[in-house]
């Protein structure tokens, strides 16, 4: 996309380059796009960012945001991708630090934001259960409130989570829970902090498709929780639910990485020619899959610039992070395919973790054919987490075409 970019803005996107260029760990490099990252691998860049000050750059100024245009903030996404650096885990700086920082008491705001920014404390969402996805207001997990033996008040949490991304490593988990099973379902639940130390909780590995153990079952068994760690009234949590769920939902377009993630395919594509001296490439039905995705990856950049502007204007993200929550995950799954149709055979073997972990093995092809699969299975989640494509489709129809 061809942007006129002032001087200061190029300036700006050359000294991100420039850090980049000389910060990014080493062992880091080429594991920017990887599902196996560790909690170092995630903590290190997270903390290299933070001491630059550039890790939260949406965040109010006084807790540590940037104060970047819309511009600048494209500019930084930009040059993340063009690194191929490692994401920022969203479930601290994106997910619920916009909750506290919003809702959340001046004690709060000193408590929690300051450790999420410096990567000292790992967040994970509690929100779905194993009967309520979609349906998320008809959540089970009750928290009784209670005046304990030291004459404070505390609840205490009984039920089960599942889904929970990276619940493993987490320091504390952001809950949702039904402190009023008698009021209608939105209007009973709350938004609790709750310690992942704190007794009665346990953690259960889901082992996914493609053998990684990024998501959990989390379980809560009397875990007695300080009401101070409620965020916002009682029983108004689904305000805050609601307002975080936007913010994932734009966060999750991932426009960036997407266009690093053509290159990617043009270059595996390109990577070795046939008897015949073609390479796939050259193809002219796979050259159209190609280019069929570019315009639109294209055409979700300008939405998502149209919502960067509107953000910087001060407007928080609204119905239309559905549209770039749909259309930024269907681009990055039909990347995924494209990158298997590349590898062709020499993306078979999908163990994860392939070719380091496996020592008696000597994959063939391309270095980048050998991820294919496990990336393509991995990427199968994009269309249901931060609630299902079909779900996103039915709010842009209420919300957007007023139906
Ligand atoms: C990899 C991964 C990571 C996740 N991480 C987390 C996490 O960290 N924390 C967390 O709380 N949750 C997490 N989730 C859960 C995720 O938010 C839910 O899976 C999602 O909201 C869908 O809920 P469900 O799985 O219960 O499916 P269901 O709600 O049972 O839906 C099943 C199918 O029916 C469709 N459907 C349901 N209702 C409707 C409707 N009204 N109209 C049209 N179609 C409908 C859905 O689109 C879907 O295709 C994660 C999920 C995945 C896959």
């Amino acid at each position: 996309m061809n942007l006129d970019f002032s001087p200061e803005d190029i300036a700006f996107r050359d000294e991100v380059r420039a850090f980049v260029a000389e910060n990014y760990p080493e062992q880091l490099r080429g594991k920017g796009d990887r599902e196996d990252l560790s909690k170092e691998d995630f903590l290190s860049w997270h903390k290299i960012l933070a001491k630059k000050g550039w890790v939260a750059p949406s965040w109010p100024k006084e807790w540590g945001g940037c104060g970047w245009t819309s511009t600048q903030k494209y500019l930084f996404g930009e040059e993340m991708a063009r690194a191929d650096a490692i994401p920022i885990l969203p479930f601290g700086v994106a997910m619920v630090a916009p909750v506290i920082y919003t809702f959340g008491t001046q004690e709060q705001k000193e408590r929690y934001l300051p450790k999420i920014y410096n990567g000292e404390e790992w967040w994970c969402q509690g929100y779905s259960e194993p009967g309520a996805g979609s349906d998320l207001a008809s959540l089970k997990t009750k928290a009784e409130r209670i005046t304990g033996d030291d004459g404070k008040e505390y609840y205490i949490v009984n039920g089960q989570k599942t889904w929970t991304t990276l619940a493993q490593h987490a320091d504390w988990g952001f809950f949702l829970v039904r402190t009023d099973p008698t009021a209608k379902i939105q209007e009973g639940i709350s938004f609790l902090l709750i310690d992942m130390k704190s007794p009665g909780i346990t953690v259960r590995p889901i082992i996914t498709i493609d053998g990684g153990h990024e998501v959990n079952e989390v379980w809560l068994e009397n875990v007695k929780v300080p009401v101070e760690n409620r965020v916002f009234e009682e029983n108004k949590g689904w305000t805050c639910a609601k307002f975080l769920l936007a913010h994932e939902r734009s966060g999750i377009a991932g426009v960036a990485r997407s266009k690093r993630g053509v290159e990617k395919v043009r270059e595996l594509a390109s990577a070795e020619a046939g008897d015949d001296g073609h390479n796939l490439l050259s193809d002219p039905d796979f050259k159209r899959k190609v280019a069929e995705l570019e315009i639109d990856l294209t055409a979700l950049e300008y939405t998502e610039l149209r919502v960067l502007a509107s953000e910087s204007a001060g407007k928080g993200p609204g119905p239309e992070s559905s549209l770039l929550k749909i259309k930024g995950t269907e681009i990055q799954q039909r990347l995924t395919e494209l990158a298997l149709e590349a590898a062709g055979h020499y993306g078979a073997p999908y163990f994860r973790g392939f070719p380091e972990d496996g020592d008696n093995m000597h994959p063939i092809g391309p270095d980048a054919a050998h991820r294919t699969a496990p990336n393509y299975f991995n990427t199968r989640k994009t269309s249901i987490y931060g609630g299902s494509n079909e779900i996103q489709r039915n709010i842009i129809a209420k919300m957007v075409l007023g139906l």
